[in-house]
């Protein structure tokens, strides 16, 4: 049976490898996605063949419960709010770990004695439950955030970081102490600090995400999903189960980068993010009695409906909007013109990664018409319109040229360097990074205000005359 279970094992493992390949594009993501989730009832049903499970009605019961909750969470939940369900979701993963590893404790204490276990399990256990836990309080932190639960905006207590590195400590030097006095110390006591750390744990895990900005949850959210991913890797060491230990690793990884990315397409490190409290301060680098050209629905409609060449830049706004149907509808009347128009994507528009890609796919505008920043930017300046629909940050050229902006090195969309610019947004507001935007004040820029999704619709109508 151990080898039936262990190539199963095996075999789940290269169909999440195989899955995580595929979901590098759209165009296989699906497949991917379905090939991960037969992978995951493989090693589900595998496991409830091991000789060590006695009773079926609990674990029937979970998987009864389980599978329902989660059927419902992904038919009702809207795109938009897809972050708060990941971070739900990574939340679930933590608290499993961290419950197992209670469990294994309790059971280490009452069956063979915590000091006869080695130290070896007793360290893994320990390790489990603190990422566990902090995994577990951190995503419920970040689910509120972006539910809206909690103000959004960084909440930091008087020596924040000083109460963290206090709490990060006082668990690293309890778990040695743990497994080293486990031979001497009472079963007790032991028991006893194993509850303070996972007690400090999920307070730490509470006061690491409450001082972040909400929207930079959704790098909290990959980084806690890498989390859950090395606390399920732990416990998987701790059940001696390989399954567990593999998938853990991959999600791991595959979490950190995405992470990376993230931070990367931000310019910015995961400790500014983590630590940084960025977003707060507003920094202004344009003097404001520059001339700001503002247009019209109609005389947009003229200009785009005569051009050759047409980009379209979506960003949060257009997401704020609901705009992506509106924005399919204008692509789709340009193109019968005979317009060539194309999307272009910042990997960090919006606010969770992928964001514009799930929109504009809902919208079903076609994967072929989406371009990446890396294959978009040297085709701007043949570029005869580029049209901004509620991006902000990511189209701001001090990230070029302004060493002293807060932006200075983040990759972005050239758009300023399209022959003309149109930007549809509601004011001249900054976006997320609080910095204003010269693109706004170009010689060769319009700015239609109002909603973005309004605007589009206008401009659809107009060009009917045109
Ligand atoms: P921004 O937040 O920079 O700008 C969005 C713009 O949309 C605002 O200036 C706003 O202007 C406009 N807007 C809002 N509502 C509407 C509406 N209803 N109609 C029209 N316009 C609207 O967004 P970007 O996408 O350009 O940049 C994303 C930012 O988020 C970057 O700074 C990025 O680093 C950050 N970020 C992204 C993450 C990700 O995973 N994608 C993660 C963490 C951070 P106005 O109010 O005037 O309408």
């Amino acid at each position: 049976m151990d080898v039936l279970i262990n190539l199963s094992y095996l075999l789940a493992s290269a169909m999440f490898i195989i899955a995580l390949k595929r979901l590098q594009s759209p165009r296989t993501a699906r497949s991917g996605n379905a090939l991960g989730a037969v992978g995951m009832l493989l090693g589900i049903i595998v496991t409830l063949l091991h000789r060590d499970v006695v009773r079926y009605e609990w674990i029937l019961l979970g998987i009864v419960l389980g599978s329902l909750i989660g059927a419902v969470m992904a038919l009702w939940v809207r795109m938009t709010a897809m972050p708060q369900m990941v971070a739900l979701l990574n939340g679930f993963g933590g608290a499993a770990s961290a419950l197992v590893a209670i469990a294994e404790m309790e059971r280490l204490a009452l069956h063979h004695g915590i000091a006869a276990a080695p130290g070896v399990l007793v360290g893994t256990i320990l390790s489990s439950v603190v990422i566990g836990a902090v995994t577990f309080t951190g995503s419920v932190i970040a689910f509120g955030k972006l539910q809206e639960l909690i103000s959004g905006r960084p909440l930091i207590l008087p020596f924040h970081h000083g109460w963290n590195a206090l709490q990060a400590a006082a668990i690293v030097v309890l778990s040695v102490l743990i497994v080293l006095q486990q031979q001497t110390w009472s079963e007790s006591l032991l028991l006893q600090l194993f509850g303070v750390v996972t007690a400090i744990s999920a307070l730490l895990g509470i006061l690491l995400v409450l001082p972040i900005g909400g929207a930079d949850m959704p790098v909290v959210i990959s980084f806690l999903n890498s989390l859950s991913g090395l606390a399920a890797a732990s416990t998987g060491f701790v059940l001696h189960n390989y399954l567990l230990i593999i998938a853990g690793t991959l999600v791991g990884a595959s979490g950190f980068i995405l992470t990376n990315i993230m931070c990367v397409a931000m310019n910015r490190s995961l400790l500014n993010v983590l630590f940084g409290g960025f977003g707060a301060e507003v920094a202004s680098g344009v003097a404001t009695d520059r001339v700001v050209r503002s247009t019209t629905a109609e005389d947009a409609a003229v200009i785009l409906g005569y051009a050759r060449s047409v980009v379209i830049v979506p960003g949060y706004g257009m997401a704020v909007a609901q705009a992506q149907h509106a924005v399919k509808k204008l692509a789709t009347l340009l193109q019968q013109r005979g317009v060539d128009v194309k999307f272009a994507i910042h990997p960090v528009a919006g606010r969770m990664p992928g964001h514009m890609n799930v929109l504009l796919a809902e919208a079903d505008v076609p994967y072929d018409l989406l371009y990446e920043m890396e294959r978009i930017n040297p085709e701007f300046e043949h570029t005869d319109v580029a049209l901004v629909v509620g991006a902000n940050d990511v189209v701001n050229p001090a990230a070029r040229k302004d060493p002293t902006s807060p932006l200075y090195g983040m990759p972005i969309l050239d758009v300023d360097r399209a022959r003309t610019v149109i930007v549809l947004k509601r004011s001249m507001n900054p976006g997320f990074a609080g910095v204003e935007n010269e693109l706004f004040y170009q010689p060769n820029t319009y700015m239609l205000f109002g909603d973005a999704r309004q605007s589009l619709e206008a401009i659809s109508e107009a060009l009917k005359s045109v």
